[in-house]
């Protein structure tokens, strides 16, 4: 049985992980302060005795600490074949609100997961964001694309963690030769999304079955591609389950410097046309659009080119979004009773 660690095990992409994990028959240990994760989210398989929740902060661990917080029920220490680091807060309203901690989970997040990777030997994927684009000059974003990034704005914690997360995790790659892989995730729903979690989504589905006032931000005309979770969670597995030479001659191949690929869904659309679709799921909703003044540094344009990432995981986004999102509106609706 192949073990594997998930940092951010208890969030809205991480639980899903894990689940993933546990139906593939893996032992999961997953790791979560639950600043913004929840133990609602891993409820359905708590009780799995093959997954473990610790509970734990990334910024605060050092190995020997994780060592013995993972350690097994008989005092064994656990080795993991496989490291997910997903710990972050991802939402802008969160990550802002705690902008220094949102830095520092991104880098102190990312050298434990390498340093575990390199004692272990283990496959680590670090998640990674299209917000390394920043706002964009260049459209559909590639992998080859290097940001319009501010270092000094609201957004920057967020933005440049994990930038510098993604040097580190190259550099690991170059000198200690880790077998790492990095994945550019656009925006993702679904779910086990936080309702109060300030984006776009859950707010609109969370506002309309409310009857609240939707709020569009600026014109609403910046765009924005949705990529549902499920979707994700295959080009992980798709990922992790390459051999690193086949990751390694890719990377050279395409002469991408670190193995990194976008992973996203390209429809893309305005944040207005959202807004209208939210209306049409949800008929009855007395809710109505209003405009209100669009947050700093908001990207414009974000859709993500996933050429590469097609070639080398054979992989491509298939909930379409009227799909995801009567899902998503379901899950919100039960939320609500
Ligand atoms: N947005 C909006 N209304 C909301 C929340 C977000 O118009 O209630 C806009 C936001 O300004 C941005 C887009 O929707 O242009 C996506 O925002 P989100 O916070 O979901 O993620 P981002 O891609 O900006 O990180």
């Amino acid at each position: 049985m192949k073990t594997a660690l998930v940092t951010g095990g208890a969030g809205f992409l991480g639980s899903h992980l894990c689940e993933r994990l546990l139906d593939d028959g893996y032992e999961v240990v997953a790791l979560d302060n639950l600043y913004t994760g929840s133990l609602a989210n891993i409820k359905s398989f708590e009780n799995n005795p093959a997954f473990t929740f610790v509970k734990g902060d990334v910024t605060e661990l050092d190995l020997g600490a994780l060592d013995a917080a993972a350690s097994r029920a008989d005092g064994t220490v656990r080795h993991f074949d496989e490291v997910y680091n997903l710990a972050c807060p991802a939402s802008p309203v969160h990550y802002q609100e705690r902008p220094l901690f949102t830095t520092m989970t991104s880098i102190k997040g990312v050298l434990l997961c390498i340093a575990l990777a390199r004692r272990d030997g283990a496959k680590l994927l670090h998640t990674s964001t299209s917000e390394v684009y920043g706002d964009a000059l260049v459209h559909p974003q590639s992998e080859r694309y290097w940001g319009n990034v501010n270092t000094i704005g609201v957004r920057s914690c967020y933005d440049e963690g994990k930038r510098v997360a993604e040097t580190l995790v190259s550099d690991n790659i170059r000198e200690f030769d880790v077998d790492a892989r990095m994945v550019r995730i656009f925006n993702t729903y679904g779910p086990r999304m936080h309702p109060q979690d300030g984006r776009v989504v859950s707010n609109f589905i969370m506002q309309a079955l409310r009857g609240e006032d939707i709020t569009v931000y600026g014109d609403g005309s910046q765009t924005r591609s949705f990529q549902y979770c499920t979707d994700l969670i295959d080009a992980f597995r798709a990922y992790m389950e390459l051999p690193k030479e086949q990751v390694r001659a890719f990377t050279r191949r395409h002469a991408l410097g670190a193995p990194v690929v976008n992973t996203g869904n390209p429809g893309e659309y305005t944040i207005r046309q959202l807004a209208e679709l939210a209306l049409e799921m949800l008929p009855e909703s007395k809710s109505r659009i209003v405009y209100r003044p669009l947050p700093g540094d908001d990207p414009k344009q974000r859709r993500p080119d996933i050429t590469l990432a097609k070639e080398l995981l054979g992989w491509e986004p298939k909930v379409p979004l009227a799909e995801g999102f009567a899902k998503t509106i379901e899950y919100f609706r039960r939320l609500a009773k």
